[in-house]
């Protein structure tokens, strides 16, 4: 039975809206933080912003609040991002969509939050209209000039990110410009700055909306051999592993999924069916040091062919931004 006193006083009688009981739990699965005071700051954020975007919708109909920039926060929670980053998360469409203003934030949530807040607000301002792609490099470079702060940028990720997630509510022409936007700015800019996983997932999006018919079918079949793939890599990663111990290496060993654009990537460059790619699994080996790591190659190498021009070492030729690892 819910306490008709919830709506005014929830955390006195601990009745929370359930979009912020869900971003609490997915704050405190972050053993990093520990600050006894969160679930209060996060409410005060929470319900700032909630009563500030009371009455707006997005365009699926559902409220404004609840479900992006709560959507936003628990992205920014799960990449286990500092609170202040999280409140800035909850509060990041306050000042452009609603009645607040930058001295309100930064009188109730500190000039922090309220810079992060005042830095996503002017990335917004800023627009990509060219399609050239060597302006999409001057734009990067505007982007983080703006950002000053590393955590507006992640921000804006973060809301990217559920943007194109929910994308099929915007008109088709909205649609395409967003997702060419992802494509030539966003995407490119996580890879250089390390942000892998959000990079695939920006690409994947991208591809969904702007070639929805192979990326149905490259869906399709990826699902429809999930089965195999996960007998196929636990095949090999056992027998590594049982190799590598006689050496008395002990190696972190993962299957990798490969993604939707990297498949349909060549797919198309090298004119080929999904049936005829045959890396749409990875697998990953992890080592301690580099000998160990020429060591597992070779071991490799013996069992499985490599294709010589496909072979990169990035140990001996290290990639353009240093890393040693792909
Ligand atoms: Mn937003």
């Amino acid at each position: 039975m819910k306490n008709p006193l919830s709506k005014f006083v929830p955390f006195l009688v601990g009745e929370f809206p359930r979009p912020f009981q869900d971003l609490v739990k997915k704050v405190s699965q972050n053993e990093q933080i520990k600050n006894e005071n969160l679930e209060k700051e996060l409410w005060q954020a929470y319900e700032f912003g909630s009563r500030h975007h009371e009455g707006q919708k997005r365009r699926s109909g559902k409220p404004y609040f609840e479900n992006h920039c709560v959507e936003v926060a628990k992205i920014l929670a799960e990449w286990k991002m500092d609170p202040i980053t999280i409140i800035g998360g909850l509060l990041h469409d306050t000042i452009e969509d609603t009645e607040a203003t930058f001295q309100e934030i930064e009188k109730t949530f500190g000039a922090d939050v309220a810079s992060l807040v005042n830095g996503v607000t002017k990335l917004g301002g800023i627009s990509f209209s060219s399609r050239k792609a060597e302006q999409a490099g001057n734009f990067m470079k505007m982007l983080i000039s703006v950002a000053k702060d590393l955590r507006v940028i992640i921000i804006k990720f973060a809301d990217r990110l559920h943007n194109m997630s929910t994308i099929e509510y915007m008109p088709r022409i909205k649609q395409h410009r967003i997702a060419v936007e992802t494509r030539e700015v966003y995407a490119p800019l996580a890879h250089r700055l390390g942000m892998a996983k959000v990079k695939w997932k920006l690409d994947d999006l991208v591809l969904k909306t702007l070639n929805p018919e192979p990326y149905k079918e490259i869906e399709k079949k990826l699902k429809s051999s999930v089965k195999e793939r996960e007998i196929y890599i636990k095949n090999i990663t056992d027998s590594l592993v049982k190799e590598l111990s006689e050496y008395n290496i002990k190696p972190q060993v993962s299957g990798r999924p490969k993604s939707h654009t990297s498949i349909y990537g060549k797919m198309v460059k090298r004119g080929k069916a999904f049936e005829e790619i045959y890396d749409i699994l990875a697998i990953r080996v992890v080592v301690d040091k580099i000998e160990e790591c020429y060591l597992t190659l070779g071991m490799l190498h013996q069992n499985f062919k490599p294709i010589q021009e496909r072979f990169k070492d990035f140990i001996a030729t290290p990639k353009s931004n240093g890393r040693k690892i792909s």
